[in-house]
This record gives structure tokens, sequence and C-alpha cells, in this order.
């Protein structure tokens, strides 16, 4: 892409309205806009950092046997009703809404109960279990605070999965099969060692949920980490007795800030119950489908990326993630330069790198700050100088010092870099 023809712009400045330091660079460096609080666009740049992070989701739902699907937005009340959660002392998160005939509607800030309608009508024996479905969608909730930026959305992007077993036996395998999957999510997106999981309370169903919570000062929960045993507990299971259960001793917890990217938890037949989402063994015994559920935040996950990674010049993305992987800054519009660059453009386009040019007639000092800014991995000069000695100046974005290189040892660099 050249940057002629992005769109948007980078500011010279951060908004002043903005707190949260994810959504000051990212609106700065027109990955976002801010609609209203906790309500982001997600603009061109921002939305293949997005795409990109559901890509890695998705691939590893689907390594695992997921089968991806799209509930709706809109929810039928009486569902929810059936399950004790329509009313707002339940969920306190609802948005509703109405039909022009009065009839309650809600936007879906979850979707455990229009899934298990769905799957009923296909789900009658032993033999239609067990599997697993997981969709990417737009979840809406009424959150009392939003000053985290993309980390707390009041409409964000949830992947949820759920799981649908037999036996207990079953839905524990399942479930471990998940949470190594979600190791492997948060490793793929370069934020595996500073995400830790974390034993949460497991409601009514279970003894324990787990979390993944990523640590970073923006996080709005604090945890108690161990670091040796790479295990920590939230704030509810802070206690003595799962401490010892766990075989934790609190004088080596360590108290931080953390960022929840991750929850899976077992849900027994709290749904399937109510909903009647039953099977048949082999025997012709009638039992409630065993269910979990599974959430992952992938717009949240664009803002704690870029807490964690983000200098003093701007944005740093993880190439796995990266909007674009080289930003080559062309110095000069001399025709042997232009000639040059866009070469250089054509040749790594084709070889199926992605390259944002800067193609403007601009100063190099404003076409590097914004190769800073954007944080793309990987930054190539293209000048009269470099021109003329046959190479490029080639820079990592968390490097200083630049080198020369030939085109045949860059394409090397962005094919088998990291
Ligand atoms: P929190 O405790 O932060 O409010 P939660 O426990 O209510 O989150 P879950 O229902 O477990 O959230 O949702 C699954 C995942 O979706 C979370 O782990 C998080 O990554 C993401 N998520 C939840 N709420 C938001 C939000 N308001 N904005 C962005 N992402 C969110
Ligand atoms: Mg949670």
């Amino acid at each position: 892409m050249r940057v002629t023809q992005l769109f948007t712009k980078t500011s010279k400045t951060a908004p002043a309205d903005e707190v949260a330091k994810n959504a000051r660079l990212l609106i700065q460096a027109g990955y976002v806009h801010k609609e209203m609080a906790g309500v982001y666009t997600f603009l061109p740049l921002g939305l293949r950092v997005l795409e990109n992070i559901c890509t890695v989701i998705r691939e590893e739902m689907n390594a695992i046997g997921g089968q991806e699907l799209k509930l709706t937005t809109l929810q039928d009340a009486e569902i929810w009703k059936a399950t004790g959660r329509w009313d707002d002392e339940a969920v306190d998160v609802w948005f509703k809404t109405k039909l022009k005939n009065d009839t309650e509607l809600g936007l879906g800030p979850t979707h455990e109960e229009p899934l298990v309608r769905a799957v009923k009508p296909f789900i009658t024996s032993y033999k239609d279990l067990p599997f697993l479905a997981y969709q990417i969608q737009t979840k809406f909730r009424n959150e009392t605070r939003a000053k985290s930026g993309v980390m707390r959305g009041r409409e964000f992007l949830m992947k949820d999965l759920y799981t649908f077993a037999r036996t207990q036996e079953e839905h524990d395998e399942l479930y471990e099969k998940i949470k190594q999957a979600y190791f492997r999510v948060y490793e793929r997106l370069g934020i595996g060692e500073q995400t830790f999981l974390t034993f949460a309370s497991g409601g009514m169903f279970s003894q324990y949920s787990h979390e993944f919570q990523t640590l970073t000062d923006a996080g709005e929960d604090t945890i108690y980490l161990d670091r040796n045993k790479k295990i920590a507990i939230n704030e509810e299971v802070n206690n003595d007795e799962v401490l010892a259960e766990l075989g934790l001793e609190r004088d080596k917890l360590e108290a931080v800030k953390a960022a929840e990217v991750g929850n899976i938890f077992t849900l027994k037949d709290k749904f399937s119950g109510p909903l009647g989402l039953t099977f048949s063994d082999e025997s012709d015994q009638i039992h409630n489908v065993l269910m979990g559920c599974y959430g992952i935040g992938p717009s949240r996950l664009v803002g704690v990326i870029t807490e964690l990674m983000a200098d003093d010049k701007g944005l740093v993305w993880p190439e796995n993630i990266a909007p674009f992987m080289l930003y080559i800054a062309r110095l000069g519009v001399e025709e042997q330069v232009v000639a040059a660059a866009d070469k250089l453009y054509n040749d790594l386009t084709s070889a199926g790198i992605e390259v944002l040019y800067d193609d403007r007639d601009a100063r190099p000092g404003e076409k590097f700050a914004d190769a800073d800014l954007l944080g793309i991995p990987h930054r190539v000069v293209v000048s009269a100088k470099t021109v003329e000695q046959g190479t490029y100046e080639y820079k990592k974005r968390t490097e200083t010092e630049s080198s020369m290189l030939s085109e045949a040892d860059l394409k090397n660099r962005l094919t088998t870099s990291n």
C-alpha cells in the first residue's frame, strides 16, 4: 500500500481527551477512531491488526476441531428468561431495545442461550457429541467504566467458543485441550511470557475457572502471582484454603496489575438443563449435555499489546500481527530514486511481503517519525545515496542502528526474520 493512497494520516499530537496510552497512540497513528466513550471504529491499519489477531485465534480454534459459526446480535428476551438471565439484576450490562410493536430485544453480551437453542435440533443421541462451536463476534455490554481505551469497550469483539460433551471426563479433556490452545494463541501474539494462567472462582458449577492474565500496569485487575510456578490466583480465591490446595505460599506471591485476555469456564448443565439440551446414551437414558465456555478478547488484545510493546516513539507490533511487515521510506523525488523505490515495492509485494510504501514528497524526519509511530517492524530507506551504492539502508523498529543490505539480503531478513 502506498502512503499517498492511505486515507488516514498520523497526527503530531495525541488526543487530549484520552487517558489510556493505548487509545492515545492508536488514535494518533490513525489506527482507530473514537466514536464515543468505550466505542471505537477500527480504521484500515487498526483493522489489519485486529484481523491478524483473529487469524491466529481462528487457526488455533480450527486446529482443535472448533467449528465456526456466527450468532445474531439481536437477542430474543424469551430464551434469556428461561435461564433467568434477562433480568437486569442477574446481568447488569444489558443493552435492551424494542421492536415497533413493543416486543423487547437485547443486544448480545454473551451467547450461551441462543447457541444452545440453535444446536438443539441437531443433538439427540450420544453419537452427536462431543463438538466445539465458536464465533468471533461483536458483543455489547453497558460497562460502567470505559476509561481503558480499546481494552474496555461497550461494543467489542470476542471470540467465544463453547464445548458440548457427554461426560465430565470428556469435558475435562476438551477443557485441557482448549487451555493449551490458549497458551499457543498468546505465544503467537508475542505476549506468551507475560501471560499467566490465573485461578478464579468457578461459580456454582466447578471449583475453579481460569483466566489468562497479561501483566501490564494498564490492566484493571490485580492478581497474585508465583513467578516460579507460573501460576496466579485472583482476588476472589485469595484465601488460605485455595493456597494450600494449589501448593502456593502467601509470601511467595507478588501482587501485580494485569489485564484479563481470556477466560475459560466449566458450565456443567447450567444452560443445557433449563433449555432442555439433552442426549440419549447407549442404553436410551436421557442426560443433560455438559457445556463449557471459553472467551478471548481480540479488540482488548490490540490495546494490551499496544500497552506492552509501545515505546516513546510510538507503536511497536510483533511481526505476526503487524499491519505491514516493511516500511519503505523513499527520500527524494529524483527519477532514479523513485524508480528504485517503486521497483523494490513491486518486487517485495509480488514476493508476498506486505509493504507500506512512503511515496510522499515529505521531509526525511517526518517519514522516520511516521515509520516509528506506526510501529511497522522493519524499515528500509531508498535515497540518492543508497541508489548510488546499489544497496538499501535497513533498520528494525526496535533497533537504533541501521545497516546496508543488498536486495537479496533484505528479502531474506523479511521472510525468515523474527
Ligand atoms: P472483565 O472482568 O474485564 O470485565 P469479563 O470477565 O466480564 O471481563 P468475559 O465475560 O470473561 O469478560 O469475556 C471474555 C473475554 O472478553 C475477556 O477475557 C476479555 O478478554 C474480553 N472482554 C470482556 N469484556 C470486554 C470489554 N468490555 N471490552 C473488551 N474486551 C472485553
Ligand atoms: Mg472473565
